[in-house]
């Protein structure tokens, strides 16, 4: 309800991870919903990895981010948590909230991966409706339920192609971007597609763009889609 939101969105402000003693270990230090907090409990995440702990306070203050770790370092979690929460403390969920946020993956596969997560995230009394859009099904059908959809997962090609062909699909309420695995984005030749999106896209939404490599291409692609960033990378201990 709207006391819980405001007493969230006071916590959240109050964070200050700019400051060297700032460091959050535990999901439950952290100024998140309860049905986000029953989520993570439910899935058995307690501690939060370096790459979450450095991008969570600053997505969820609003910042855009520009986060390097590698393959495995739990970055769908730093991009999932701060989608959720934003949306939820800005009460862009519902049927009538529209579309918040797109998270866009390069790999059919690795979209639905970022989909089931973000069910088991959701499991615990969220109310969000979200979608995959991965191509493989029927276009009229994906029309359909596009209006009623708080989150996207897609691939580039197919949201593009709803962006471009389908009528009365509404991005005016979008929040969030979510740019997961850019360099494989860029590997795989999606540059024009990705461009083209953001293309149609609100220029006043909060960006998260990761990535397991830093390339001159990502830091490209983070200079046309990102507003003054927050730069994160986090490097193997030696
Ligand atoms: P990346 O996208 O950086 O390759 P993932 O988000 O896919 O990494 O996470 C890799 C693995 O780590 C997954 O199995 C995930 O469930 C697990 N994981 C992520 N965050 C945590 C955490 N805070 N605590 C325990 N396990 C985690
Ligand atoms: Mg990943």
């Amino acid at each position: 309800d709207h006391v819980d939101v405001e007493g969230l969105e006071e916590a959240v402000a109050q964070l200050d991870p700019k400051d060297p003693e700032f460091s959050v270990k535990s999901f439950s230090d952290l100024p998140l919903s309860d049905p986000t907090q029953a989520g993570l409990k439910a899935s058995h995440f307690t501690a939060l990895t370096d790459i979450q702990s450095r991008a969570i306070p600053l997505a969820l203050q609003g910042r855009d981010i520009l986060g390097a770790a590698k393959t495995g370092s739990g970055k769908t979690l730093a991009f999932l948590i701060p989608v959720l929460e934003n949306l939820y403390r800005a009460q862009c969920i519902g049927p009538d909230a529209g579309l918040g946020a797109l998270i866009i993956s390069p790999t059919r596969e690795l979209a639905i991966q970022i989909f089931e997560v973000l069910r088991k995230l959701g499991r615990k009394g969220h109310m969000f409706a979200a979608g995959l859009l991965i191509g493989g099904k029927n276009l009229k059908e994906e029309q359909d339920a596009l209006a009623r959809m708080n989150i996207l997962v897609c691939t580039p090609g197919r949201i593009l192609q709803h962006l471009s062909q389908t009528a009365n699909f509404d991005v005016y309420n979008l929040r969030m971007l979510v740019l997961d695995e850019a360099d494989r984005i860029l590997d795989m030749g999606f540059q024009h597609d990705v461009d083209a999106i953001i293309q149609y896209l609100p220029p006043d939404r909060q960006t998260l763009l990761f990535s397991a490599t830093q390339t001159k291409r990502v830091q490209d692609l983070a200079r046309l889609s990102l507003k003054d960033p927050e730069y994160i990378a986090v490097h193997e201990a030696a």
